[in-house]
């Protein structure tokens, strides 16, 4: 998981979402205990949420990868317009009852939106949303989630993911209570997600072993090749490289190898 930087809100979830949560929150305001009840339901638009415009930018701030996982979308079914505080209810933990309505005034909002895996979202995320204590949550419009301390980090938010989760090889480890939150309820060390930051740590020990050994017998023929591990390298720790954040921790420490580069 790496920080996500967004650009402004595009145009259409600005003029259309603004709109439709006016519409949601006055509606709210008229009867609160019919949405409480459950009587009533918020039905949230995605062509709203789920724009093109909103989907092209999240891929794109996101380097074409899950906000969570920072798996490529290529590799995963489908993905989805994420809402980080869920808007249609929202639970502590599996044992804790499902609260309705959920963060309904959040469903059109640029800041709770990213662009994540269906195994995250779906299988792992759906409605959980753990806060350090649940009786500062927001449940209404009128409350301020500045008041809440989320123990699910924000990929957006001012703190930085990697403060949170480091990596020990292709393992997800919490170094604060919302990291190691984080990594249970996304699924961070799910058995195919680990597989598959595995695959990609062979790549770079192999990477990492060309630089080794043609660096201490450097050749003619092998300068192309000590380039291009070299490159790759450098590469991985950008966002832009799946699993960046794990690779980043893998190669901490090995700057000469930049330093080096002829
Ligand atoms: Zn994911």
């Amino acid at each position: 998981m790496i920080r996500v930087c967004k650009p402004p809100t595009p145009t259409n979830l600005g003029e259309a979402g603004v709109a439709r949560t006016q519409k949601d929150c006055a509606a709210y305001a008229a009867n609160p205990m019919d949405y409480l009840s459950g009587t009533r339901k918020f039905i949230f638009e995605p062509t709203i949420y789920g724009h093109n415009s909103v989907k092209d930018t999240l891929r794109t701030v996101q380097h074409g990868k899950c906000c969570f996982c920072e798996g490529r979308f290529e590799a995963f079914a489908a993905a989805d317009v994420e809402h980080y505080r869920p808007k249609g209810a929202v639970q502590q933990d599996k044992n804790s009852s499902r609260l309705i309505p959920g963060y309904y005034w959040l469903a059109y909002s640029w800041d709770n939106l990213y662009w994540c895996c269906q195994v995250c979202n779906r299988n792992n995320k759906k409605n959980y949303f753990p806060l350090a204590n649940p009786r500062r949550r927001a449940r209404s419009h009128t409350d301020d989630i500045a008041n809440e301390r989320p123990l699910i980090l924000n990929p957006g938010g001012q703190e930085d993911p990697c403060c949170h989760i480091k990596f020990r090889d292709e393992i997800a480890v919490g170094s604060t209570k919302a990291g190691r939150k984080t990594i249970e309820i996304v699924g961070l060390n799910r058995v195919t997600l680990v597989e598959e930051r595995l695959t990609r740590l062979k790549e770079l020990r192999r990477l990492l072993e060309i630089v080794e050994i043609f660096t201490r017998n450097p050749d003619r023929g092998s300068r192309q090749l000590l380039k291009d591990a070299r490159s790759e390298l450098t590469a991985a720790v950008q966002p832009a490289a799946v699993f960046s954040a794990m690779a980043t921790d893998f190669l901490h420490g090995t700057e000469p190898i930049q330093a080096k580069a002829p």
